[in-house]
């Protein structure tokens, strides 16, 4: 059975893609004034990605020391390598004391220090007074900082009536005969219906794309869907070549330990039981930069210095630590040791190695978390109607290398944030709802799935398992063009594999294949951005590291890679370096 251009349509007044942090801090916002909003999860809202954060979320409240948000700008900046833009950081950090007390007051039961004041913790890359000593600017809920807020803010939802369309899959961004976006299509995984959800106002909020590595931190669902979403809509992926490759993955099996573990006294340590950080970063070791670690780790074990059988993972040694500090601080890291390794940190180090993590990039946004786009001068310009927030968007507050607890503040300030732009236009003129959608793109789409013969059928989850590894090996902590010219070569293979998939069974029933399709066009699609951003930027900068380009090259790199789907062009477009209350912090090296 194929496609038709009908579907059943539901209007609204926005409607909110992904039901992590950043979408269920702006559902919050839209529902509590008035509007009604369609928030769309393909998995049941407290499954979404950000349940997943470990470590905490950074504000300069200054219960540990004293502490400005012009120094938590400045190393955001510094930790960018200079790539983030100054004005997007400045409000971030302005804004995050006020968000922090916020997700108190919602619920967030963070941990305590003993005179009763939110616990903040130290993280890599976080200074006092522009660089002097360690902060303690990471305020957690134990290792489950994720975990509480994300309950925390459905629960508010809940208590507000948000209306939740759990486990539907949104397929493709609809535009009107204007070109204007006006709606979505998406898939009810339940009963592989499909139906359109209609507004003037979308809001995509739809994670990270970490699987697209065979090493990572992330969830299954970490697809990169609304990336792609907005590719097919012609619109363009900023900075698609920046990924943190987290230093601590579960060694082989790439979970994370999170930098919580650095940041309460963890060492590292290689075979020759040497505490290698102090020769790569001086002056705060262990809690240098992510990149830093990340590539430091990476050196001991292509030198020879890696440990077990293999020599291919470094240690990670805590049992120095009060057993109160791991039980209370570190509850979830010992057991994701104990579970994945056999390991209890108390007793033995963990094996660590980094683990693909974070992606830098995304869609790219101003403040207002409009979606923008250059026009044929290179001009940017807010797409009408498209927003995007969180892991997704690149707004960019974490240029060439997120640090650490950045990422939760990020989709709480701009999920705020871009409801209330949202609110703004809703106010001045009411949702509405045009009826000529033009279905013809997504249907063509479809519908080349569709065939009769499945006896050639290729496996989805090979094709994927393939993908992963061809990332994995062109475009890790390391680069150059060779390894890069290869993995773009092999993604030709990938996807002339992608189309000759065959998905037989298309009635209208729970249809994993389907789904696992869907995902998989997102992913190489997020495969091409990363390899064709990486091989035209020569130089290296925060992650993206290039053993043919070993220096950052700020006379003609210090700018954005914008990438489009369409012969895989690529524009450019400044980085800001004009915050409105602070001077411009001018890119020096970084050193830590
Ligand atoms: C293991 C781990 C630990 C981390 N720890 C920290 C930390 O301590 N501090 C920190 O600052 N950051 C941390 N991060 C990063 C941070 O957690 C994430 O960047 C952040 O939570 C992402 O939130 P989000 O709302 O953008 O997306 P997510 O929480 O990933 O939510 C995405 C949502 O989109 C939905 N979705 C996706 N595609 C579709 C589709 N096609 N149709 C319908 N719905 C869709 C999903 O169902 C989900 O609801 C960590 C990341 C990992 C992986």
């Amino acid at each position: 059975m194929k496609f038709t251009e009908s579907f059943p349509i539901e209007t609204f007044d926005a409607l909110v893609i992904g039901a992590g942090g950043a979408g269920m801090r702006a559902s919050l916002q839209l529902t509590e004034k008035g509007h009604k909003i369609a928030m769309i999860s393909k998995v049941f809202p407290t499954r979404s990605h950000t349940v997943a954060a470990q470590g905490g979320v950074n504000a300069a409240l200054g219960n540990v020391t004293p502490d400005k948000w012009e120094w938590h700008m400045y190393d955001t900046i510094k930790g960018s390598d200079f790539l983030g833009d100054q004005d997007a950081i400045e409000f971030m950090c302005q804004e995050a004391s006020e968000i922090v007390r916020e997700l108190e007051h919602f619920g967030v039961p963070f941990s305590r220090l003993d005179n009763g004041k939110i616990y903040q913790r130290a993280f890599g890359g976080q200074s006092l007074n522009y660089g002097e000593e360690q902060a303690y600017r990471t305020c957690a809920a134990a290792d489950r900082t994720g975990h509480a807020i994300l309950q925390s803010l459905y629960q508010q939802n809940l208590r507000l009536g948000t209306t939740f369309y759990d486990e539907y899959y949104a397929v493709d961004l609809l535009k009107n005969q204007d070109g204007d976006i006006n709606g979505v299509l998406v898939m009810n995984i339940h009963d592989g219906k499909y139906k359109i959800l209609q507004s003037p106002h979308i809001l995509l909020a739809t994670g990270g794309a970490g699987q697209v590595f065979r090493n990572n931190t992330n969830a299954s669902i970490n697809t990169g869907d609304g990336l792609g979403m907005v590719l097919r809509a012609g619109y363009p992926l900023q900075d698609m070549e920046f990924w943190q490759f987290h230093p601590t993955g579960v060694s082989g099996k790439g979970m994370l330990i999170s930098e919580a573990v650095r940041g309460e006294g963890g060492k590292l340590r290689n075979s020759l039981g040497e505490a290698f950080m102090e020769k790569y970063a001086p002056r705060v070791k262990d809690l240098a930069s992510r990149d830093v670690v990340a590539r430091a780790i990476a050196i001991e074990v292509n030198e020879g210095r890696g440990c077990g059988p293999d020599k291919d993972y470094v240690l990670l040694d805590i049992s120095h630590l009060p057993d109160e500090v791991i039980t209370k601080r570190l509850p979830g890291i010992r057991e994701i040791s104990q579970t994945f390794l056999g390991i209890d940190p108390v007793e033995e180090p963990i094996h660590v190695y980094p683990t693909c993590h974070y992606m830098m990039g995304g869609i790219p946004t101003n403040i207002a978390g409009q979606v923008i786009s250059p026009d044929q001068n290179g001009k940017q310009h807010p797409v009408k109607g498209l927003y995007a927030i969180g892991e997704c968007a690149c707004v960019s507050v974490h240029g060439a290398n997120r640090l650490g607890g950045n990422s939760l503040l990020d989709i709480v300030v701009f999920g705020r944030k871009t409801a209330l732009t949202i609110d703004e236009a809703l106010t001045s003129s009411p949702a509405q709802h045009d009826a000529t959608l033009n279905l013809t793109p997504v249907v063509k789409r479809l519908n080349r799935w569709l065939k009769q013969d499945d006896s050639k059928n290729d496996s989805i989850s090979r094709i994927k398992k393939d993908l992963q590894l061809i990332m994995e090996r062109g475009c890790g902590v390391f680069r150059d063009e060779p390894t890069m010219q290869t993995a773009l070569e092999a993604l030709e293979g990938i996807q002339a594999r992608l189309e000759k998939v065959c998905i037989s069974d298309f009635g209208n029933v729970f249809n994993l294949d389907r789904l696992a399709a869907y995902e998989l066009e997102n992913l190489v699609a997020i495969g091409y951005s990363t390899v064709v951003s990486a091989l035209a930027r020569t130089e290296s900068r925060g992650a993206h590291s290039r053993v043919d380009y070993t220096e950052r090259d700020d006379e003609n790199w210090l700018k954005h890679t914008l990438y489009f789907s369409d012969n895989h062009r690529l524009t450019f477009k400044p980085v800001n370096l004009s915050p409105k209350h602070h001077d411009s912090v001018k890119p020096v090296p970084r050193v830590y």
